[in-house]
């Protein structure tokens, strides 16, 4: 069996389309586990997306804590004896992963963006040396434990007719050694890169934090209003947030449209924008790396491209 889970459902539902997948080719079934919610809405909604199970682990916990979620999902292992487990890569799916594994003295890959069955054993890649490798390593032993990133595979298209069961079982919580005391939101305003169709991206060749102004107004009049950035605009110059960081340690995204202004194109960026649909690159550099990744490339001087392509776009789209 394959177990997928993950504290974010639309994460939850891309690990169903691999979960599935892998679970079809070993002739077993892939379930969706639920931690702490008995609504079947949320049961329902992974059947539909290809569960073929949903086990809904009732438990007494307000939020996620990865020592007690570790608990529980050990147990939920032991109850369905799934021999490939996929978690959802967020930074609470990764505490969690490594503390399963430790608990069952299993394997475990972080941050997987291929998996495949060879010889009937599951393999996996993941991007290392900042992105200039691909290691592909096999797993010996089960179960075998990966964690899988956000925008790596699509949900699979929703079939209401698709059948599942849903299973709910009580479980105690145990005892762990830290205790949460406050749980505080991130303030992230309403920037969701991770999720935005059109993303216009600055990069340092902006010369000061007012000059973003030019790469939302594309953004706006592009009717995406999504603003992303490199690394050093985020975590040196923090002149954007760290919600806006796109890349290897940044947030990776998959838009339809993605504009890369004055950004040069190291891996390490192309890394977490490569599976846009369309790149469109202005920079003044012909040379520039970002050029290889394009679809399409503007060279110029960003100050006085934007304001035309802006005014353009405006007139075309009204
Ligand atoms: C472990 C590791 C992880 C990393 N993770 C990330 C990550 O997640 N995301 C990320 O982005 N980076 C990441 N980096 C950093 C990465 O290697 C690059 O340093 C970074 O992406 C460069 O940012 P940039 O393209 O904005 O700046 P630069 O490389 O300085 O490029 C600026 C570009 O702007 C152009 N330019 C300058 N002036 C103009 C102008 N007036 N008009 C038009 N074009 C102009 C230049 O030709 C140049 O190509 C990581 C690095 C490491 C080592």
């Amino acid at each position: 069996m394959v177990l997928v889970f993950s504290d974010n459902k639309n994460l939850s539902l891309e690990l169903l389309n691999k979960g599935s997948e892998l679970a079809k080719e070993l002739g077993k079934n892939v379930t969706a586990v639920i931690i702490g919610e008995s609504d079947d809405g949320l049961a329902k909604e992974y059947i539909s997306y290809g569960a073929d199970k949903v086990f809904i682990a009732e438990v007494d916990i307000d939020s996620f804590e990865a020592e007690k979620y570790a608990g529980i999902l050990e147990k939920v292992l032991k109850e369905t004896g799934a021999e490939i487990v996929l978690i959802g890569s967020n930074k609470n799916g990764k505490d969690l992963a490594s503390r399963l594994a430790g608990r069952l003295d299993a394997g475990c890959v972080i941050d997987c963006t291929n998996l495949y069955l060879k010889d009937k054993k599951l393999t996996v890649e993941r991007v290392v040396y900042s992105g200039n490798a691909i290691a592909v390593e096999q797993f010996n032993s089960k179960p075998s434990i990966v964690t899988i990133p956000s925008k790596v595979f699509d949900p699979l298209k929703k079939d209401d007719k698709h059948s599942g069961d849903i299973v709910k079982k009580k479980f105690d919580v145990e005892k762990s050694a830290s205790k949460v005391l406050k749980v505080q939101e991130m303030q992230t305003g309403d920037v969701n890169v991770e999720d935005a169709e059109i993303i216009v991206s600055c990069g340092r060749g902006f010369k000061s934090k007012d000059d973003i102004k030019l790469v939302s107004e594309l953004a706006e009049v592009l009717k995406g209003k999504t603003v992303g950035c490199s690394r050093p605009i985020a975590a040196d110059l923090k002149w954007l947030s760290e919600d806006h960081w796109i890349g290897l340690s940044g947030h990776k995204v998959k838009p339809k449209l993605y504009v890369a202004v004055g950004i040069s194109g190291q891996i390490q960026h192309i890394a977490g924008m490569r599976d846009s649909s369309i790149i469109v690159a202005i920079n003044k550099d012909p040379e520039a790396l970002i050029f290889k990744s394009a679809d399409y490339g503007i060279v110029g001087d960003l100050y006085e491209v934007l304001p035309k392509l802006t005014s353009m776009v405006k007139d075309k789209m009204g």
